[in-house]
């Protein structure tokens, strides 16, 4: 079993010093006894939070007093220690009206999530665990501390935390818990849409995530309602063997668990039901459907509140999702011009997914995508040129030539065309001579 770091061992020491108890709690406890590695280390106390101040002087900070939680630094780490608490009454499905501190570790254990986010370790390995945690870890099970009607009307960020865990963790959901987040689903309604979106992000990161949505495609409806027409929408065409829904789930679990490409996954078809026809032989088209795709899913991603770098780079891989798949160095410089190397892999990545996702006498394509990539490997390699950054000319050689003014950048544009189309090789020579050219051609 993995050990608590050094760092967080000397907070636990100096709680216990000035006489009080101190217990890592929470994620870390839970990832160490799974073999995985903690992101934070959290800790829980006896110690009032005036009391944590003290024993931690200068190193103290009051992050989060109100909620009993002080910062503290110790060699270069942060560690959240955090008084035992007691959640009061809640009565907008998202925080407690007020929270008191207890002397009690059993009854901060209460307040928490999940069985398997309520143990508690000591300094020595000892193990506080009134829920059964470490048998639901055991077993890979996700359930409520508790009564789950209870604990998801208190808080509804709960319902899509429970899924983000059983999507990174691969847990399945005890059927009590899960019958409940189908219940109570509606109360993510109220929930900010920031919360909803680092939660969801981080399901779609998980190993499990396409099972998840496929058991909880519900519970996404009720902030995404444009994902529910997906489910069962029979496409009536050869190329596919799942509905849309089905062929979305296999393509998110074909990607790998960067949030963008999941995310760009699960929305690249989203416009197909709203663009379905069937020609006179039966066979069903969904002409368009990228372009409509893209415009929900900018629309779906703004609701979230999700990062302007994130919803673009989404958006454009599911606006090019479907189009023929670059193959020459030509196309792939060009690509690569448009998206650049980071969003060019993960083009690729999106429709080799989409295609292993459909009828598997199609998954021939795989041989074109893995030409494409080849080219793309051998024309990075060589550091070919397809940005301004990399021609060897810039706007300064050109107003040394004489030239000012927009003429610069659309001459410069003009001449990298011309490099990315293999027209002229990245040369200065080469390109400083072909400049008067261009200039009587604008
Ligand atoms: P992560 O790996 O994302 O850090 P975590 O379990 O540590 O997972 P945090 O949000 O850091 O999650 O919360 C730390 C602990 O606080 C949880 O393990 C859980 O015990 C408790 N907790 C956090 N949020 C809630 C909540 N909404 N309701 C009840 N308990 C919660
Ligand atoms: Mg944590």
């Amino acid at each position: 079993m993995a050990e608590i770091p050094e760092y967080v061992k000397k907070v636990l020491e100096t709680l216990e010093a000035a006489g009080h108890e101190a217990w890592c709690v929470g994620g870390c406890v839970r990832d160490t006894l799974l073999g995985r590695v903690p992101e934070d280390w959290d800790v829980t106390t006896s110690a009032m939070p005036e009391e944590t101040m003290a024993a931690f002087g200068q190193h103290a900070f009051p992050t989060g007093l109100q909620h009993g939680t002080v910062t503290v630094r110790a060699d270069h780490n942060s560690v959240e220690v955090t008084t035992y608490r007691v959640d009061g009454t809640y009565h907008d499905h998202r925080r407690p009206d007020s929270v008191t501190f207890t002397r009690s570790l059993e009854e901060d254990l209460q307040r928490r999530d999940f069985t398997a986010n309520a143990i508690a370790m000591s300094l020595r390995g000892e193990l506080r665990d009134p829920f059964g945690g470490q048998e639901d870890l055991r077993n890979g099970v996700l359930r409520c501390v508790g009564y789950p009607d209870q604990r998801f009307q208190e808080d509804a960020l709960r319902i899509l935390r429970g899924l983000r865990f059983a999507a990174v963790l691969g847990f399945a959901i005890d059927p009590a818990t899960g019958e409940s987040i189908h219940r109570n689903k509606e109360l993510l309604g109220e929930i900010a849409a920031e919360r909803i979106q680092v939660e969801l992000l981080k399901l779609l990161a998980g190993q499990n995530a396409a099972e998840v949505l496929r058991q909880y495609p519900d519970v996404v409806g009720v902030f995404w309602p444009e994902v529910l027409p997906m489910v069962g929408f029979d496409q009536k065409n050869v190329h596919h063997c799942y509905d849309v829904w089905e062929h979305t789930l296999h393509a998110v679990a074909a990607v790998p668990g960067d949030p963008v490409l999941r995310c760009a996954a699960l929305l690249h078809d989203i416009g197909k039901p709203n663009c379905f026809t069937v020609d006179e032989k039966g066979v069903g088209h969904f002409y368009g459907h990228s372009a409509i795709s893209r415009e929900l899913a900018d629309r779906m991603l703004r609701r979230l509140k999700c990062s302007t770098e994130f919803r673009e780079t989404v958006v454009r891989l599911v606006d090019w999702h479907d189009r023929d798949i670059p193959r020459t160095d030509k196309a792939i410089r060009r690509a690569l011009g448009k998206l650049g190397e980071r969003d060019l892999r993960r083009l690729l990545a999106l429709k080799r997914a989409d295609n292993l996702a459909q009828a598997p006498e199609f998954h021939d394509r795989q041989r074109e995508l893995d030409k494409g990539e080849t080219i793309m490997e051998k024309l990075l390699a060589e550091d070919a040129c397809f940005s301004l950054k990399q021609l060897a000319v810039n706007g300064k050689d050109l107003t040394e030539f004489g030239l000012s003014g927009p003429v610069v950048g659309q001459v410069l544009k003009k001449l990298l065309d011309a490099v990315v189309d293999g027209d002229l090789p990245n040369d200065r020579k080469e390109l400083l001579s072909s400049v008067s050219r261009f200039v009587t051609d604008l």
